[in-house]
């Protein structure tokens, strides 16, 4: 019997419905474009929910917005991770952007008249002149490869299948690099379990995250991050390889509290197995139960089947479009454009960027969007007083 394949004709496609999928398509869909959002999960914010059970934002709410809808939380309280969730499922109602979940996107290559992409998901496919890549950089778990030496017994994981303690064999864990997801896990692990952490020290932010000068750090860095730390300056051209090779300075967990909740920190780094159990670089062998990898991503997209230039581990791109793919683009990869890239608060800003551009590429004729008009692709429900009270302007 023959195959049965369905194929859509659109302006963009946009891989991945997180925060960066949902700002690109927002401002696509003010710009009248034709796309569809397509999201492997089940559910928009799947990628937030599914991290670990006790994480809360390091940015406050007033930086956790994305274009056009407020954060709904007080300003300088820190939204968990299910609330981020839960606000871009919200997001994407709210603009009634065209997500499509539980579409997990197999393929990406180029046309066979070399005009445009096909998007391959099962039996679906999309035929797109731009495509948008908007699939995360935190997805690829990197684990060393001389994890596969230790113990079958010795439970493992990667800090991205980390949810909580109960995870975990009774024994003690051994918590493996110590920047941000490492220190948050040991100090979580460490309520249950007897916890080492191992990796070398990147740092803290000596203010408390809690404290009015972490709302005064709050506003300095979204300064830093908006005019200073960009492509378009040296010192930004300077910070990002560092920044891209990731491992920055403790936020909210910082070693003081470490200490406190009984973390053995140990700034030897792990580099190997000895007779199956976990081997540091001062040759001290720890007797460990179980394995936290907290050792970061890679960038590994296997599906996307257009050549692209690597640098620095990352696709080669300019302010996200990819000069060797023309209408193919990146969004939401760390310092795309600037140190805050890869967060909420300045993916809107790439978005709407990226989105001028698609639409000056783009070959359709659609009326102008003007606010409230019956044309208008993003109709703000904005008789609805419990959405407009968290539109903004
Ligand atoms: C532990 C942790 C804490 C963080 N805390 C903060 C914070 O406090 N504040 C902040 O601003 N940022 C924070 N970040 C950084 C960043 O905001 C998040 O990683 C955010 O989830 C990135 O959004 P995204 O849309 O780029 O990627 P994701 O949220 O990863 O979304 C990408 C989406 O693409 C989908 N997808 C991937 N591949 C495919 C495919 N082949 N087909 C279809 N769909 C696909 C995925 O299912 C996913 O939903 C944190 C990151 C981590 C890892």
């Amino acid at each position: 019997m023959a195959e049965q394949t369905s194929l859509e004709r659109v302006d963009v496609v946009v891989i991945g419905g997180g925060q960066a999928g949902l700002a690109i398509g927002y401002h696509l869909a003010r710009r009248g474009l034709r796309f569809v959002i397509l999201e492997e999960h089940a559910r928009i914010g799947d990628s937030w929910r599914n991290r670990w059970d006790s994480l809360r934002l390091f940015t406050p709410a007033r930086y956790d917005a994305l274009p056009g809808l407020r954060f709904p939380a007080p300003p300088h309280s820190f939204p968990t991770k299910d609330q981020m969730a839960d606000y871009l499922e919200q997001y994407a109602a709210t603009f009634e952007l065209p997500v499509r979940t539980g579409v997990r996107v197999d393929r990406l290559r180029r046309a066979e008249d070399d005009d445009g992409y096909v998007v391959i998901a099962g039996d679906a496919r999309w035929l797109a002149a731009q495509v948008v890549v908007a699939a995360g950089a935190y997805h690829e778990p990197r684990v060393p490869g001389f994890a596969r030496e230790l113990k079958p017994e010795i439970r493992q994981l990667h800090s991205s299948q980390y949810r909580n303690p109960a995870q975990l064999r009774p024994g003690a864990v051994l918590v493996v690099g110590a920047c941000n997801s490492g220190a948050e896990i040991a100090f979580d692990v460490a309520r249950t379990h007897c916890t080492w952490l191992s990796g070398r020290d990147t740092g803290h932010i000596p203010i408390d995250t809690e404290s009015r000068a972490y709302r005064v750090f709050g506003v300095l860095m979204s300064f830093l991050g908006s005019r200073v730390l960009t492509v378009d300056t040296p010192l930004g051209r300077k910070a990002r390889p560092k920044f891209r090779a990731g491992g920055g300075p403790l936020v909210r967990v910082k070693p003081a509290h470490l200490q406190a909740a009984g973390v053995e920190r140990v700034f030897a780094r792990t580099i190997g197995v000895r007779d199956g159990l976990p081997l540091l670089d001062d040759g001290q062998v720890l007797d460990v139960a179980n394995v936290i990898w907290c050792v970061g991503f890679q960038h590994a997209a296997r599906w996307i089947e257009v050549p692209i230039e690597q640098e620095d581990g990352w696709p080669q791109h300019t302010r996200g479009a990819v000069p060797s793919a023309p209408g193919l683009y990146f969004i939401g990869l760390p310092f795309l454009y600037s140190i805050n890239s890869s967060l909420v608060v300045g993916v809107g800003r790439d978005a709407a960027y990226l989105a001028e551009r698609i639409a000056s590429r783009a070959t359709v004729a659609r009326p102008p969007w003007r606010p409230g008009s019956d044309t208008d692709p993003v109709r703000l429900r904005v008789t609805q007083p419990r959405t407009k009270d968290l539109l903004r302007g």
